[in-house]
């Protein structure tokens, strides 16, 4: 699989923008400002987009892409998130306030968007891969996806932070290739990151001798402003790991 990062930056400024992963041009997981460098052509390739959790960075884009897509697409969008994260979409975002709802647009037989509850741990074909949702640790009901091509396995966390449950999921699959996981801040805002639940690169760097497999490690959502210091600590804190800190417009091949 090709995964193109459209935004993986823990906020936005020039060059920067939100979480988005577009995988082989079908599937996006989450809608960040990522998504607003799509052409519409681009955007109408997409079948499914797979959101990890309600907070704005990675759901914003969501919006745009219903409406400009309104009136394109002769089969809806599918949207596959926690039934959680579902209810906080329609109620906080498409509830005809902050957003039309497009759930119902343009009539509740022939919507634009189609929400898919999943559950964690439940895998699920979503075009020609296989997607298994697990829980994290974040301040609102949060998923990451585990990302099977056949040829290769991609977990991409969402924003998460220490927690014994992402461990103990990661040791129990048979192969993990590539792992993009959050550290949003240096080390001196360790507490800021508790609080927000975030990593930071001396918390990950300890938590990561509980991963019994060996990644190839892709580092996001750093918070604009800390990536040299991030970057600077993660040298000691992450020494012996394959990894990098992702920017926007790289390429994955999994
Ligand atoms: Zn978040
Ligand atoms: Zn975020």
């Amino acid at each position: 699989m090709r995964i193109k990062i459209l935004g993986c930056s823990g906020g936005v400024g020039p060059g920067l923008r939100t979480t988005s992963l577009l995988v082989d041009d079908a599937i996006l997981v989450d809608a960040g400002t990522g998504v607003g460098d799509l052409s519409l052509a681009q955007m109408s390739r997409i079948t499914d987009v797979l959101i990890t959790h309600s907070h704005l960075d990675h759901v914003c884009g969501l919006a745009f892409i219903a409406d400009n897509l309104f009136g394109l697409l002769d089969r809806p969008l599918r949207v596959h998130a926690t039934p959680e994260t579902l209810a906080a979409l329609r109620e906080h975002l498409f509830n005809w306030k902050l957003w039309p709802d497009f759930s119902a647009l343009p009539d509740a037989e022939h919507p634009i968007v189609v929400f898919h509850p999943l559950e964690p741990g439940q895998a699920r074909a979503v075009g020609a891969m296989t997607v298994t949702p697990f829980q994290v640790l974040h301040t609102v009901p949060a998923v990451g996806y585990l990302i099977d091509s056949g040829q290769g396995v991609f977990v991409f966390t969402g924003d998460t932070y220490a927690d014994d449950r992402l461990w103990n999921f990661l040791n129990g699959q048979p192969r993990l290739d590539r792992l993009m996981i959050d550290v949003a801040f240096p080390d001196e805002d360790a507490e800021l990151g508790r609080l927000s639940r975030h990593f930071t690169p001396g918390l990950l760097g300890q938590e990561l001798a509980k991963l019994r497999h060996r990644p190839k490690l892709y580092l996001t959502h750093h918070k604009p402003g800390t990536e040299r210091a991030i970057e600077q600590e993660c040298l000691t804190a992450l020494a012996g790991w394959d990894y990098s800190h992702l920017k926007r417009g790289d390429i994955i091949m999994s």
